[in-house]
């Protein structure tokens, strides 16, 4: 070993505490399934199982976000539906609590709101116990926490009674409108066109996160443990493992979402800037009078896909 190379050997240690590995959070929202070019059972479950898959190879902890009026058919149960859910337990997944109906905080009466919550327990809790788990997470829909302070604070008071643990997100997205493109593209059988709504996808989600990064480094003057909402869709049962190697190759280690919790930065109270939907970095940059960027531009071809579906929302 040269003195050069001895040297290196001794510094680097060094080098990798003072920059450590940039860290992310990946949550799955609207569970069972969002954006699929068809709802028959066999496709739901291949397609879950190719997102379970993908997930399992890249070593990610993820937890899924659940709406449970998605378990029902004809206002039916559906047990094939309810095996969905089973699956990503059984695939080592922690799942969460997203409402019943997937209503916005922001729109609906707080006590209309919280029976919605409430009622989207009914499957999850009982699924979770019988499988060893307990339900702890929350996720709220559109990202909406209360249009007024009074609201915010009454929900939190409710959450906490009711032992849930909210789970923030600092890396929002266009992903649901790739994905309301991407099943459009399938079910109309134009599998080229999804080929090119799938590339654009990965790109878009690195300037997502280059920004991501710049905001949480302007606002902490470090980077810090990201958490990133992605939904159960087609598109990522086929392109996670592509972004997967993107963020990888940007140095992101998978985390779970405790572990992510853990960083100083989710002490700070989310953001109540009134802007709907931001995250909570967002959120945090608004409060700290920073304007957080303007989130990249969705390519036309795309939006032009998505249709109608993009402007519904998910
Ligand atoms: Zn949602």
């Amino acid at each position: 070993m040269t003195r050069r190379l001895l040297l290196l050997f001794f510094l680097l240690p060094f080098a990798a505490v003072a920059t450590p590995a940039p860290t992310v959070a990946i949550t799955f929202d609207d569970l069972p399934f969002a954006a699929v070019p068809a709802e028959d059972d066999a496709q739901l479950e291949a397609m879950t199982a190719r997102l379970l898959h993908s997930l399992q190879a890249e070593q990610v902890p993820a937890v899924g976000f659940v709406n449970e009026a998605k378990l029902t058919r004809d206002d039916t149960l559906d047990p094939r539906r309810v095996g969905l859910l089973r699956s990503w337990i059984r695939a080592g997944f922690e799942l969460g609590n997203h409402t019943y109906s997937h209503p916005s905080l922001n729109r609906i009466p707080l006590d209309a709101f919280e029976a919605d919550l409430l009622r989207g327990e009914t499957v999850t809790r009982p699924l979770m116990q019988s499988e060893g788990k307990s339900l702890r997470w929350f996720r709220h829909p559109f990202l909406h926490q209360g249009a007024t302070p009074e609201v915010r604070r009454a929900f939190q008071a409710f959450l906490a009674a009711h032992a849930y643990v909210v789970a923030p997100v600092t890396v929002n997205s266009a992903e649901w409108v790739f994905a309301a493109a991407y099943a459009r593209a399938l079910e109309q059988g134009d599998e080229a066109a999804a080929r090119r709504i799938g590339a654009a996808y990965v790109p878009y989600m690195q300037t997502v996160f280059a920004q991501a990064e710049q905001l949480a480094l302007d606002l902490f003057g470090r980077p810090i443990a990201h958490v990133l909402v992605l939904h159960a869709n087609a598109l990522n049962a086929d392109y996670f493992d592509a972004l997967a190697a993107m963020l990888r190759q940007r140095g992101y280690r998978f985390i779970s979402l405790d572990e992510a919790l853990k960083d100083s930065a989710y002490a700070s109270p989310p953001g109540s800037s009134g802007v709907e939907g931001e995250s909570w970095l967002e959120g945090w940059a608004r409060q700290a009078g920073l304007r957080p960027p303007l989130p990249p531009p969705v390519p036309g071809f795309v939006t032009r896909w998505a249709g109608a579906a993009a402007l519904r929302g998910y």
